[in-house]
Order: structure tokens, then C-alpha cells, then sequence
């Protein structure tokens, strides 16, 4: 038999995409399909538009053409997670309905993956057409999760990837909620593969997010992949216990001690305003305290898998 292939699609209100999208995917897998037998997952988020009708309509000519609708939006998130969840080929391929994944690059995913990659991510090539703001924001997130998330993140990675059974499989086991699908993906740990491509401008309207959702989806990736969001008050508490235990000492130590030698003479505010400080320092670390416990309660709650196997044999 030969492979099945998933071809998985979220889809909001993007019905004057729809046509287009088919049609370019059917050219760019014409080849393939001597070797593979695709099938497309449309996921629809609780689109309002015609999006529902067309896509029923294919699924009913074709049985190639699997179709779930959600009762609303859900968000891309879970629609990716959705049609993951549902696929049944040997590996699947995530992308976007406005043609900025461009599916001729969906060969190019292929080759890598029967070469042993466990995933191929496709990453954005700079001098795309997003604007400044989106493109400073994403740089800084990638920044700060790099350099404070337990998970290697690959800058200017995209949903747009493919991704073997095998991680499907483990991918099922997950069960939180607030999540951002390809950081999950990253923190599994499998045989990554990188292919870039040039990002094209939405075909249609503008983007579904908005810089509130995108806001949203980045502070998942951050409390999903790292816990130092939780425990930064806790350092904050430490640093300012240390500097003004420290000044405090000095002050202590020059004005009452020495009888100011060095002819400072501290008023009594300042003093009252180190001591001030000392106290809120030690509040702020044990605050830090108390969010390690619950840096391991959410751990638990979560409940992740506990480790991603690869392969298994004589079992
Ligand atoms: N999308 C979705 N649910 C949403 C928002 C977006 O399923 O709530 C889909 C959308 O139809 C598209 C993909 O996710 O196929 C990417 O959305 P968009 O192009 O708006 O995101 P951007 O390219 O700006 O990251
Ligand atoms: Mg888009």
C-alpha cells in the first residue's frame, strides 16, 4: 500500500480562499499522488461565511476531502489540534487557507521527511510582506523564549510543517487547553528538519488574528514552555533583599557604629525607605516561593506526558 498523507487546514471564514487553495494544492501534489494517497482534513473554526456549505459540499463528491466543523470558534489552536487528532495518515501536513504556506513547497516536506526527518518545519524567510509591528513582536518573542523556555525554538518557525505518525501518536497524549500547537510540537523533542519559504501576502481579507489573540497566543507559548514568567518575582524579591540588606548594613554600620565618619549623615526617610524595601524584598521572595508550588501543581494539572518515546521494539 502506498503512504497516506494528511493534508490538514484551519479554516475561518475563508471561503473566497477555498477554490484557489484545492486547486493549487491538486497541482502541486499532480506528481505525487502516482506515489501517495492524499487526503485533506478541513478543520472549520465556526466560520460564519460560506466556508461550511462549500466544504460540506466537496466532502459529499469526495471522499478524499474529510470535513469537521466546529459548533464556534475555537481558535487555529485547536483546529490544528482537531484535524491532528483525526488524521490517519503516515504523516501529516499542516497549513494555512490563505496561501501564505505555499503548497508547492508540500514535495520539498515530503523528500525531507522520507530522508528520516520526524518533522519538517517550515521557516519564514525575512523580507516577507508582514508589517513592522507583527515582525518586531515576533522577533521579540522568539528572543525571550529562547532565551528564557526549556524548549529549543527555532526562530521564524510556522505552523506550516510536516509531521510523522509517530509524533501524531505522542501528540495525542497531550490534554491542556491553553496551548500554541507548534511549541508543543518543539518541546517533544523529535528529529527536526528545517525547509524555508518565502511567506506570501494573505490571499483575501486580513489576517483572523488580532493583535489581542496574537497577544494571547504568545503568553500560552510562554506559560506552556517556561516557568520563569511564575518565578520572576521571586528573583525580582532576591535581588531587591540583597541590595538593600546590603545598604541597609552599610548605613547601619557608618552612622551608628562608626558615628559617621564618612559624613553621609542619612536622613531618617532614607533609612525608613531601605528598611521599606527590605521588607517588600523579602514579601517578593517568598511570593517566589509560593510559585514554585504552584509551578508544580500547574505541572501536574497539566498533565503532559512524561516522557515522548521514539521507538519501541520487542515489547
Ligand atoms: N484560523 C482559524 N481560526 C481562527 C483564526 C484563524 O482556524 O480563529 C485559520 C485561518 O483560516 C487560516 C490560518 O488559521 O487558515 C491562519 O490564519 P491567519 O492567516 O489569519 O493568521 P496569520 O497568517 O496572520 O498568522
Ligand atoms: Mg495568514
Amino acid at each position: 500500500m502506498s503512504k497516506r498523507i494528511s493534508i490538514i487546514i484551519p479554516v475561518y471564514n475563508e471561503a473566497d480562499n477555498l477554490q484557489h487553495l484545492y486547486e493549487e494544492i491538486r497541482k502541486a501534489t499532480s506528481d505525487l499522488r502516482k506515489k501517495y494517497r492524499f487526503e485533506m482534513i478541513f478543520v472549520n473554526d465556526g466560520s460564519t461565511d460560506n466556508t461550511a456549505k462549500i466544504l460540506s459540499a466537496w466532502a459529499a463528491k469526495n471522499k478524499k476531502v474529510k470535513y469537521l466543523e466546529f459548533s464556534r470558534n475555537f481558535g487555529k489552536e485547536m483546529a490544528t489540534t482537531a484535524g491532528i487528532h483525526h488524521s490517519r495518515g503516515d504523516a501529516a501536513i499542516m497549513m494555512d487557507a490563505d496561501m501564505q504556506h505555499p503548497p508547492n513547497l508540500i514535495g520539498t516536506l515530503i523528500k525531507k521527511w522520507e530522508k528520516g526527518d520526524e518533522m519538517v518545519i517550515g521557516v519564514r524567510k525575512t523580507g516577507n510582506h508582514e508589517t513592522i509591528t507583527r515582525k518586531f513582536f515576533s522577533f521579540v518573542f522568539y528572543r525571550i523564549l529562547k532565551k528564557i523556555g526549556d524548549t529549543e525554538i527555532i526562530a521564524s518557525s510556522t505552523d506550516y510543517r510536516l509531521i510523522d505518525k509517530k509524533v501524531i501518536r505522542e501528540f495525542i497524549k497531550f490534554t491542556e487547553r491553553n496551548r500554541m500547537t507548534r511549541g508543543l510540537l518543539d518541546w517533544m523533542g523529535f528529529k527536526r528538519g528545517i525547509v524555508y519559504f518565502k511567506a506570501g501576502v494573505r490571499r483575501n481579507g486580513n489576517g483572523r488574528y488580532s493583535y489581542i489573540k496574537l497577544l494571547q497566543l504568545a503568553v500560552s507559548g510562554f506559560t506552556s514552555l517556561s516557568y520563569f514568567p511564575l518565578k520572576f518575582a521571586g528573583y525580582l524579591g532576591i535581588i531587591i533583599t540583597l541590595v538593600s540588606g546590603t545598604l541597609g548594613l552599610f548605613i547601619f554600620a557608618e552612622k551608628y557604629l562608626l558615628k559617621d565618619p564618612l559624613n553621609y549623615a542619612f536622613s531618617g526617610p532614607a533609612i525608613l525607605a531601605v528598611i521599606n524595601l527590605f521588607l517588600i524584598g523579602i514579601v517578593l521572595s517568598c511570593l517566589g516561593l509560593i510559585t514554585l508550588y504552584i509551578g508544580s501543581i500547574h505541572q501536574e494539572v497539566v498533565n503532559r506526558p512524561m516522557y515522548v518515546v521514539r521507538k519501541k521494539k520487542n515489547f
